[in-house]
């Protein structure tokens, strides 16, 4: 769950300003939380607190309105709607909030069952709910140890239950990666960026560095970076410097009862 939030942190000033250098500072006075940490708070928010995701996604951006980068214009009228409904979305938004589903439930089936959940009261469309599940299957399997990860190198296609994503190279991402906001195109490059780094600092920096949708695909990157390596404490320090109380209630609560192995 931080792995996302840390990754949306970092990426935050490069979403609409990308940049190419992977060197670039991890975190600067500019740096904030946007709508990927907000929807993955409310996520989490509602499993720990039993609300329902509709209502707990309702809650916390309704209660952060304008965030930095904003949120999508569909979703930004979701959230204000009388009677919200979902819109058949296959917009990254179900993928960079699903992660708490991974860790809070304990067998693959429930966390499918609930990541599907999670994207349907907004992303509906096959391709938004597969690349929720996909991420949480994909994190849920890492902390398990149920999936041979691979060192370092390039990863052809990874299986899921729902059929599987060609993973591109590296290589042919940065050639020529505009912007980009589906789950098609950033869920298998978020994945390509995690298998690619060899720590959790590698990993949020291949993601920022290969431009695009940046705030999304860092929390997505390092949503999958925190299943495999952990978290440096001077990340988790920096990231929760920059959370207001209210967040940091949840992240501590989250923190206090995932189960690990
Ligand atoms: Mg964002």
């Amino acid at each position: 769950m931080l792995g996302a939030i840390i990754g949306d942190i970092v990426g935050s000033r490069f979403e609409f300003n990308n940049t190419d250098n992977y060197n670039f500072e991890l975190f600067t006075e500019e740096s904030t939380f946007t709508d990927d940490t907000i929807c993955t708070i409310a996520i989490a928010d509602a499993i720990l607190n039993k609300k329902s995701y509709k209502d707990s996604l309702l809650e916390w951006c309704r209660k952060y309105p304008n965030p930095k980068g904003a949120y999508g214009g569909s979703f930004a009228r979701w959230i204000v709607a009388d009677d919200p409904q979902p819109y058949n979305s296959f917009g990254n938004g179900s993928a960079m909030r699903v992660s708490p589903t991974a860790w809070l439930f304990n067998d693959l089936d429930t966390v499918l069952l609930e990541a599907r959940k999670t994207a349907e009261i907004t992303h509906n469309h096959t391709e938004g709910i597969k690349g929720a599940q996909a991420i949480a299957e994909l994190i849920y399997k890492i902390r398990k140890g149920a999936i041979e990860v691979p060192k370092h190198g390039y990863v052809t296609k990874v299986y899921l239950e729902e059929g599987y994503y060609d993973i591109p190279l590296l290589s042919e991402i940065r050639k020529h990666n505009n912007f980009n906001e589906t789950c098609q195109i950033t869920v298998p490059q978020s994945i390509c960026c995690f298998y690619e780094g060899n720590n959790f600092e590698e990993c949020i920096r291949l993601a920022i560095s290969i431009g695009g949708d940046s705030d999304t695909i860092g929390a997505i990157t390092g949503s999958l970076a925190e299943a495999r390596f952990g978290i440096p404490p001077i990340m988790v320090h920096e990231a929760l410097k920059r959370l207001p109380d209210e967040m940091i209630r949840i992240v501590k609560q989250f923190y206090n009862i995932i189960q690990w192995g």
